[in-house]
This record gives structure tokens, sequence and C-alpha cells, in this order.
């Protein structure tokens, strides 16, 4: 998929004031410096669509882009960021769980992980979350420029391994990708045009 058109909507801390377009919607989450401004700005080939967090844990909204005037790409605040207190990490579960909940437009939800690290109870709950509530999601591995080829098998099979040997019956879906290389964008992009096609 070509990106023609990559432009910010709104930013909002209430799901009922999103956007009403009923129009395709893919969410990019992950924990705090995840790489998921990057991403966007990567997939969008915009330098500062998405802000790059200067403090990890501070844009707790929710930002609508809309994409070739065709589809929403929403960035999600990034959780798991430790210096939050426990009130303001309530008030934000309770946010995203109502934005998972309630948007019907949300067509599939990327999960952002760092390629480098082992599997974190933090991700593995929220996907098992997601997956209790029947929301599609796929793993994207952010920043792989930083493994070997043979680092970034083995920790992928790692990850997938865990999470076949616990709760999911099937692999879910995932992508490798280094926005500081482009890698893994046409992927993204040919994945998110294949489902725009099969729905419309
Ligand atoms: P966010 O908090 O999830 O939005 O993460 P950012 O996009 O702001 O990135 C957090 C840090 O990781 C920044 O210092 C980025 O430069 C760095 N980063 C993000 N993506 C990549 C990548 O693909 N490769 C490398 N080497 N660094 C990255």
């Amino acid at each position: 998929m070509k990106i023609t058109s990559a432009t910010f909507v709104m930013s909002n801390s209430q799901v009922a004031l999103c956007p009403k377009d009923r129009l395709a919607e893919y969410a990019f989450i992950g924990r705090s410096n995840v790489g998921k401004s990057s991403l966007i700005n990567m997939l969008t080939q915009r330098k500062s669509l998405a802000k790059t967090s200067g403090r990890p844990g501070k844009t707790q909204l929710i930002n609508h882009f809309i994409i070739n005037k065709k589809w929403f790409l929403v960035d999600l605040p990034g959780y798991g960021y430790a210096r939050v207190s426990k009130k303001s990490k309530k008030t934000f579960q309770k946010f995203i769980t109502s934005y998972f909940e309630e948007r019907e437009q949300l067509v599939n939800a990327f999960v952002l992980i760092d390629i480098r690290h082992e599997p974190q109870k933090i991700d593995l709950e929220f996907m098992e979350w997601l997956g209790t509530h029947q929301i599609p999601f796929s793993i994207v591995f952010t920043k792989a420029d930083k493994l070997k080829p043979i680092e970034i098998e083995t920790n992928v099979t790692n990850y997938i391994t865990q999470m076949t040997e616990s709760i999911w019956e099937e692999a879910p879906k995932h992508f490798i990708t280094s926005s500081s290389k482009g890698i893994g964008r046409d992927d993204l992009l040919n994945y998110i045009d294949e489902i725009n096609r099969n729905i419309s």
C-alpha cells in the first residue's frame, strides 16, 4: 500500500468522543518506549506524525490519524510505565479497556513488543485480555536492527513458543520491524491493505 496522505484528526481521553466515521480502524499499543511513535512515523513516512515520547507515560490520550482518507490509524497510550501512581494506572486501565470494548470500528490491534526482551507478564496478560474479549490482534516486534538475525529468530521463536505453551492454541500473527531500517513496513501495510480490501 502506498501512503498518499496521513493526517492527524484528534486526541481524546474519551472513547465516546472519538471520530464517528465508520472507517476501518487499526490500533497500535505497547509498553512505553517500545518504539510505537517511531513505528507510526516509519509506516506513514512522516517524520513527526506521532510524537516520540520525551517523557514516557505522559501522553495518555487516544490519537486518531486518517490514512489515505480511508482508514484510521490509532496511537494508544503506552502502558506499564512504573512511575505513574496506582490511581492513574487504574484510570488508564479503565480508559483503555473501554476503548477496546466500545470501539466497534476497530479491526485489529497491533501489540508492540521490543524484540530484545524476554516475554513480560504485562504484555502477555494484555494479549490474554484481548483474546478473552475476542479482539483480533497481531504482534509487532520492534527494534530488530538491534539484534543479529540468529538472535531475532531465537527470541521470536521463544516468544511464540511461550504463548502457545500457555494459553494460545494458535500462534498469533507477528511482524518483525525496525523503524530505523524500515524493516517490516511493506509487510505491515500490505496486511492492513488486504484486510481493508476484504471488508470493503
Ligand atoms: P514510544 O514511547 O513507544 O512511542 O517509543 P519511541 O518511538 O519514542 O522510541 C523510544 C526509543 O527507542 C527512542 O529512543 C527511539 O529512537 C528508539 N527506537 C524506536 N524504534 C527503534 C528502532 O527500530 N531501532 C532502534 N535502534 N531504536 C528505536
